[in-house]
């Protein structure tokens, strides 16, 4: 290892990634530190995975962190749309977003990516909007291409295999502090005290180095900006239900304003033929699903999300989604699972109430509970609505069947204030990925290392 790199990028997650293949491809002599607290791809074990045993709470989570990021593990579905995943809209004008994502899928394509995009530029998407928004529903048409979980890590592999020997990598080891000096990064200081100089630091810690970057950032006196806070429930339903839109579109986006809060309500990750899973997030379980490439079951599940953007004097939305994942923690002991009926009678779900529903839960130690006693009325308001309105287009969604999940909260970073190139208030630091809070997804995110990857290279010319 080198005293001095050109550039140091900590986090490898797909836009810590994105960012080292543009430096090797336009600059290959450019001497590149990548630094990452997880393990290599090939050493990422969780033990939940393993042996299958219940969350150990590793120090290092090996789901979210190593190589690859939280994406390795991911049902890798790439969004192709610029409205999807992230807010880089609102840095570039769409034709350049547009390309960058074309840009980037393309390298996913070359690195094992299937060919096949679902919901690309049908009539009957065109059809199925009109219809919808008769029901109050707005369809946002959305390409996806869907790498598969199994698949991802195959894909991943080959990029590790592709970059090694070009870039230099530090596994086990965390960025602790951002060094700068008259406005100026220098370099960073290694969880092991060795201090790295360098011209320019990319940060891409992803949502589970957030916490970090925030600190981090106000150390350094950056501006921060407050993100929404997404709160509500995974809904399983059997597949068939879904069917009208998922046989069409493979990830059907709908958005609907609530009557009684003109709240935005959104549908989010649907998963066809999925399965619904625990997440652990720095101490804490929410919900996600996932849908494999080879495996099905016979349910389809989708979150269901309340996005909310505080005003001041509130500025901890980080905190608040946190206070009510562990108010569902504290009640289930984890996950909390009910029917709709359940819900809707203002009664509990109990192990024998969940037997008798037609759907059989996809996850298994969902704890049957009362999601009343979790989540505020405005959110609960907020869903019931929308599952209402669903369920004039896809009827069977606001049975009493249908599976509760909760909570699934989407913590989103706080926002450094950046340029459009991504560079922060500090010369030659750049912050990028979920973890800077521009990005919520794999293609968004890997856009955001091409782009600052550009401009670091742009700017030494
Ligand atoms: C279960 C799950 C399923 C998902 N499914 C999809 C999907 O299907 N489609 C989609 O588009 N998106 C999906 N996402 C989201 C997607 O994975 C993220 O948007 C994406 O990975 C963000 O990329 P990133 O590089 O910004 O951050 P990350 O992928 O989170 O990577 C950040 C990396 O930085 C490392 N790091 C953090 N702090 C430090 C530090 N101080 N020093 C060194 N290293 C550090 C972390 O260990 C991590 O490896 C999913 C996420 C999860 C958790």
């Amino acid at each position: 290892m080198r005293e001095h790199y050109d550039v140091i990028i900590a986090g490898t997650g797909p836009a810590g990634i994105f960012a080292a293949l543009e430096f090797i491809k336009r600059a290959p002599g450019l001497k590149v530190l990548m630094v990452e607290k997880g393990k290599d791809i090939t050493q990422r074990r969780c033990p939940m995975m393993v042996r299958e045993v219940s969350c150990s709470a590793c120090p290092v989570c090996a789901i979210l962190s190593g190589w690859g990021g939280a994406g390795a593990f991911s049902d890798g579905k790439l969004s192709l749309t610029k409205d999807i995943g992230g807010y880089l809209n609102e840095y570039m004008e769409e034709g350049k977003l547009n390309e960058l994502i074309e840009y980037v899928d393309r390298i996913y394509i070359d690195f094992g990516a299937p060919e096949k995009v679902y919901g690309d530029g049908r009539p009957e998407i065109e059809q199925l909007r009109q219809y919808i928004s008769k029901e109050d529903l707005i369809l946002i048409p959305s390409r996806v291409r869907h790498i598969g979980t199994e698949r991802c890590r195959e894909l991943l592999t080959r990029i590790r295999e592709f970059v090694n020997e070009k870039v230099d990598i530090l596994f086990q080891e965390r960025v602790s502090r951002i060094i700068s000096k008259n406005g100026r990064v220098r370099g960073v200081k290694l969880s092991d005290g060795k201090t790295i100089s360098s011209d320019y630091v990319i940060v891409a810690p992803g949502r589970v180095g957030a916490q970090w970057l925030e600190r981090q950032a106000r150390r350094l006196g950056l501006t921060l900006l407050n993100n929404p806070v997404d709160i509500g429930v995974r809904v399983e339903v059997p597949a068939s239900v879904m069917e009208p839109l998922t046989s069409v579109m493979y990830e059907p986006k709908l958005v609907y304003y609530s009557k009684t809060f003109d709240d935005r309500v959104r549908t989010f990750c649907v998963n066809p033929y999925g399965e619904v899973v625990k997440e652990y997030i720095k101490g804490l379980w929410t919900v996600n699903g996932h849908s494999y490439a080879e495996h099905r079951t016979e349910n389809t599940n989708f979150a269901l999300l309340v996005s909310t953007y505080f005003t001041e004097p509130f500025k901890e939305p980080i905190a608040y989604g946190r206070y009510i994942a562990r108010l569902a923690n504290f009640l289930g002991k984890g996950v909390i699972v009910q029917r709709l009926g359940d819900l809707r009678a203002g009664r509990r779900s109990t192990p024998e109430r969940i037997k008798k529903s037609i759907i059989t839960p996809t996850l298994k130690d969902a704890m049957p509970g009362d999601l009343s006693f979790v989540l505020p009325y405005r959110y609960l308001q907020d869903i019931l609505e929308m599952l209402e309105a669903m369920d004039r287009v896809m009827p069977g969604i606001n049975s009493r069947h249908t599976l509760l999940y909760g909570v699934e909260v989407k913590f989103y970073s706080m926002r450094l204030k950046l340029t459009e190139d991504f560079e922060t208030e500090i010369k030659g630091l750049y912050a990028i990925g979920d973890g800077a809070g521009i990005t919520r997804g794999l293609i968004q995110a890997s856009v955001s290392g091409v782009v600052a990857a550009r401009a670091i290279l742009g700017s030494r010319e």
